[in-house]
């Protein structure tokens, strides 16, 4: 069994930019420069934009946090939206999800300027990602694909079946994982909660992508031998042995299912970094495209 080691491979993506970047100084270059928007003050979103942020600056990005206090109008919000739009100081932002109640979120994806959506949720990125197009891919979708490259996970003329289907993980993943390439190639199974006998589907799979939320959801007679475990779930467990009060549990039972696995993600140190790193490398991607526009 090998482990898919995200935590690794993310250093290792992060070394690999921040090369570029340091090339780029040294070239007289702009750095690449990334947003984040976030409103409210909710705990995880918070968590998240800080790691962002803290990543950029460690690896010689430029970045800059909108904070918003969370009675900000949806008004004032896409005012916000398009001054990032028309700053071409900053290469590429992210809108930071969940959004207060009263603020349409689908309203404010879509006054992102595509070339600056480095989280690839505007429905142009999500159609050109569909055909194929050079595109920004979704950033945890994006950091699956490469884990599966880097450590040569074989995918053509597979068996996969991705559970879940939102916008940001599992629809994007079926694509993906159908697209003519490698990794690629493979024969998808989107399956979501309206499935039935969803057994039937994983004991056949040689691949399944976990994206529903349920921890410790897939169990070892659910699957079959060698197959692949790709673990997108990440959620908090009460656990009173622990100095925070809660542990995080991915979507599958790893002890039973990794002794049956050929390639499994751990969680955490799995899907979740390579999250960040792929944002990175998209904001890169964003400099690069500014650069030669
Ligand atoms: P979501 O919460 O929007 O939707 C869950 C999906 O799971 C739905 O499509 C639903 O149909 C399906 N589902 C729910 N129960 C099911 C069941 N019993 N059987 C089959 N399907 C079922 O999904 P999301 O936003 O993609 O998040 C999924 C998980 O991934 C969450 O735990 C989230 O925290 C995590 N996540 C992790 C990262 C990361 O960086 N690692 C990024 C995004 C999301």
């Amino acid at each position: 069994m090998t482990i898919l080691d995200g935590k690794k491979t993310s250093n290792d993506i992060k070394d690999e930019i921040a090369a570029e970047v340091a090339a780029m100084k040294e070239r007289g270059e702009k750095v690449p420069h990334l947003a984040a928007v976030l409103v409210g003050n909710d705990g995880a979103s918070l968590t998240y934009v800080g790691s962002k942020v803290k990543a950029c600056e460690r690896i010689g990005f430029e970045s800059t946090l909108l904070h918003l206090s969370e009675d900000t109008t949806e008004g004032q919000l896409l005012a916000k939206i398009t001054d990032l739009n028309m700053n071409d100081n900053i290469d590429g932002y992210i809108v930071q999800l969940p959004l207060p109640k009263h603020i349409d979120e689908q309203k404010v994806l879509l006054a992102v300027d595509p070339d600056k959506d480095v989280d690839g949720f505007h429905p142009v990125n999500f159609g050109k990602m569909a055909q194929d197009m050079p595109v920004f891919i979704p950033a945890t979708p994006f950091g699956i694909m490469e884990l599966l490259k880097r450590y040569n996970v074989p995918t053509e003329g597979k068996n996969c079946v991705v559970i879940g289907r939102s916008h940001i993980v599992g629809r994007p993943m079926s694509i993906l994982m159908s697209q003519k390439g490698n990794p690629g190639n493979s024969t998808v199974t989107l399956a979501h909660s309206r499935t039935k006998d969803l057994e039937k589907f994983t004991r056949e799979a040689d691949i399944i992508i976990t994206a529903l939320g349920v921890p410790e959801f897939l169990k070892a007679d659910m699957v079959k031998d060698g197959v692949t475990i790709i673990d997108v779930g990440i959620t908090r467990v009460a656990d009173s042995s622990r100095p925070r009060g809660y542990r995080i549990a991915g979507d599958v039972d790893y002890d039973e299912v990794s002794a049956k696995a050929g390639f499994i993600t751990p969680v955490p140190g799995g899907v979740g970094p390579m999250t960040i790193a792929m944002l990175l490398k998209n904001t890169l991607l964003a400099r690069k495209r500014n650069r030669e526009a």
